[in-house]
């Protein structure tokens, strides 16, 4: 799994501390923001699978923060943290946009249950590409974080590895030309009789391919490039590209 990457927004240095420590416990990588306003450059700079969010922050409210990320995102899943017997903030928060609330003091076991359980619904309704994710073949490929998950274990990318798994995850079973590739991921001359192409699209076929000898996903279009399929098990039909083994 990758880890997920949580923003926790939280003014009180000891609730906040224990809560990092437990979700690093958990394997999440956690940013913590003591304010709002923190809270809000973050959310510019960064791209996070859940928030957390304490409605009493001094200076910009948790409510100001859950408004500027629905403005920015509809998806991303947000817990709210609430004092106790505070009615109308729960209702506030949701209101404002929030998915989930918790009240405090709260359970640890409850309260990582609940982010297990947004993080896992979220995952269920993400289009596939979104957040630089995709799947095929058993492997996990995560474009903004530069690794991924493949049946030999996690790979961590190169930026010429992402520029290439991205150029192919986003045109499954199209051919690509040894000039495009080269061209959009090193950015060099198309004349150039290099090798570097070949190398790493060997590369790539170590990493995700059940058997790099006999590719299935990373295939050799004689003559012209190369050409990524995502699924071998759908019958192969892309405009103008020859029907394999048929
Ligand atoms: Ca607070």
């Amino acid at each position: 799994m990758i880890r997920p990457h949580i923003l926790l927004v939280e003014d009180e240095p000891n609730i906040a501390r224990g809560i990092v420590f437990n979700l690093e416990e958990e394997g999440y990588r956690v940013t913590h923001a003591e304010t709002g306003e923190a809270a809000l450059l973050h959310l510019t700079h960064e791209t996070f699978a859940l928030a957390i969010l304490d409605l009493m922050l001094p200076g910009i409210g948790g409510l100001e923060v859950c408004r500027a990320i629905r403005r920015q995102d509809l998806r991303l899943p947000v817990l709210i943290l609430t004092a106790r017997g505070e009615e109308k903030d729960r209702i506030a928060g949701l209101a404002a946009g929030a998915d989930d609330y918790l009240t405090k003091p709260f359970s640890l076991d409850e309260f990582l249950l609940r982010i297990k359980g947004m993080l896992r619904r979220s995952e269920w309704y993400r289009p596939e590409g979104a957040g630089g994710r995709f799947h095929f073949g058993g492997n996990e490929v995560d474009l903004k974080g530069k690794r991924a998950v493949t049946a030999r274990g996690v790979v961590q990318l190169t930026d010429l590895e992402v520029r290439m798994l991205r150029l192919f995850l986003t045109r499954d079973n199209e051919a690509i030309s040894r000039r495009e590739l080269l061209e959009s991921v090193w950015g060099i001359s198309p004349d150039s009789e290099t090798r570097t192409l070949d190398n790493f699209i060997v590369r790539l076929r170590k990493y995700f391919e059940p058997d790099p000898a006999a590719p299935i996903h990373f295939l050799t279009e004689r003559g012209r490039g190369y050409r990524f399929v995502r699924d071998p098990a759908k019958p192969q039909s892309a405009a103008g590209a020859p029907v394999p083994n048929e």
